[in-house]
């Protein structure tokens, strides 16, 4: 299980392109893979090792607000991430009696770790990353896996890990949708 997360230069995936993936295998060692198209003269990218990993069935990608994410991928790379899990959409799950699910919340309430998110709206599309942005960035990975065990646990315990699997699996569709204009209100509302 590899944990992921991408920062963009904004919210608006048609808009706004991405800039950086984070991938930890829970080792506490993390990598950045950067995006500066002006070093590429042009041509776009073809990442076919990236690609290789986060479609390979073999390996679950870890995600907070998979959603997100998943969408960014899909622009910039035309694949669907697959298998993928959600540590938000396990939190809404099983903490019902919060409606805190960032993971600066999940981290100090489920971990006692405290992750600063002061850099979350810095220009991710600069060439170079400042340490705090690289700090910052590897910190939003950097405790998915712990974070998961906690949250399975408590799936386990609701008896809705089933559920959250279910929830899992339909990501990359959402994704898409997402990516087609379906989002406020989405196809499940009346
Ligand atoms: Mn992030």
């Amino acid at each position: 299980m590899v944990a992921v997360d991408t920062e963009t230069m904004g919210l608006d995936h048609r808009r706004d392109r991405l800039c950086l993936i984070q991938l930890s295998s829970g080792n506490g060692i993390v990598h950045l893979v950067q995006f500066v198209p002006e070093r590429l003269g042009g041509r776009g990218y073809d990442s076919p090792n990236l690609k290789a990993l986060l479609t390979n069935p073999g390996v679950r990608k870890l995600f907070h607000f998979a959603r997100f994410d998943l969408a960014a991928l899909h622009g910039a790379f035309g694949i669907d991430v697959a298998p993928a899990l959600c540590t938000k959409i396990a939190a809404k799950l099983v903490r019902t009696f919060t409606d805190r699910h960032g993971l600066k919340d999940l981290c100090r309430e489920l971990l006692g770790v405290d992750i600063s998110k002061q850099q979350q709206t810095s220009d991710w599309g600069a060439a170079n990353l400042s340490p705090e942005q690289q700090a910052y960035a590897a910190s939003d990975v950097l405790h998915l896996h712990a974070l998961w065990e906690k949250l399975r646990a408590l799936l386990i315990r609701e008896d809705r890990l089933e559920l959250a699997e279910a929830c899992f699996r339909f990501l990359p569709a959402r994704a898409r949708l997402d990516l087609m204009g379906y989002t406020d209100p989405d196809i499940f509302q009346h």
